[in-house]
């Protein structure tokens, strides 16, 4: 094992307020292997219940890259991701491969607006210790948890004690295989009342 500390995230609190719209909007930036996104709008369709929709809409992180720590700085990408949402987008989460940090962190396998509209996760530290070809599978599953738990700070969860809940904060790989691809019951609740809170404000929004 590395003897980097590991960090899941930590959800960015300046995220603005999603317009209660329509799809989930899964969006691969660069080289992302389609078995990998596919597994993610599938994850994110069954926990979310929304619709969900797969589109490409920036082509690099680069602008992220801190060139003295050589990794990408995720809430500048949460940040160009929030600025290009199509209309009709309830939530958007961007896939990318890059190793991102925030400054506080050595790094994070992903970053989300608190209660926003914009979530990114990688594949880079949910390889370890997997190696080259070994199981796409458990990169798919890993995967897909961490993206189901950054969108789920966008409809403002928070960090969950339960550790085989989706909204656990993992400090490790071991963490994330540790936890179910479930919200536990609590919330599970408070997702249901914040979908409820967005499909209102939607129908007094002017269309
Ligand atoms: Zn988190
Ligand atoms: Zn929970």
């Amino acid at each position: 094992m590395d003897k980097t500390a590991s960090f899941e995230d930590a959800a960015d609190l300046g995220g603005r307020s999603s317009a209660g719209a329509d799809a989930i909007l899964v969006s691969p930036i660069g080289p992302i292997d389609s078995v990998l996104s596919e597994a993610v709008c599938r994850e994110v369709q069954r926990i979310f219940g929304a619709r969900v929709r797969q589109e490409p809409l920036l082509s690099s992180v680069e602008f992220a890259l801190d060139l003295e720590r050589r990794q990408y700085h995720s809430t500048r990408i949460l940040e160009h991701l929030a600025k290009r949402v199509p209309p009709s987008t309830l939530k958007i989460i961007g896939i990318v491969s890059v190793d991102l940090f925030i400054p506080i962190l050595t790094h994070v396998y992903g970053e989300a607006q608190l209660g926003g509209i914009a979530a990114v996760v990688s594949t880079f530290r949910l390889l370890e210790p997997l190696g080259p070809v070994k199981a796409k599978a458990d990169l798919a599953s890993r995967l897909g948890k961490e993206a189901a738990h950054e969108l789920g700070h966008t409809f403002k969860l928070r960090h969950c004690p339960n550790p085989t809940c989706i909204m656990h904060y993992c400090r490790s790989l071991r963490d994330v295989d540790m936890k179910s691809l479930k919200l536990c019951p609590y919330c599970r609740v408070l997702l249901e009342d914040e979908k409820k809170r967005l499909a209102k404000q939607k129908l007094r929004q002017p269309q």
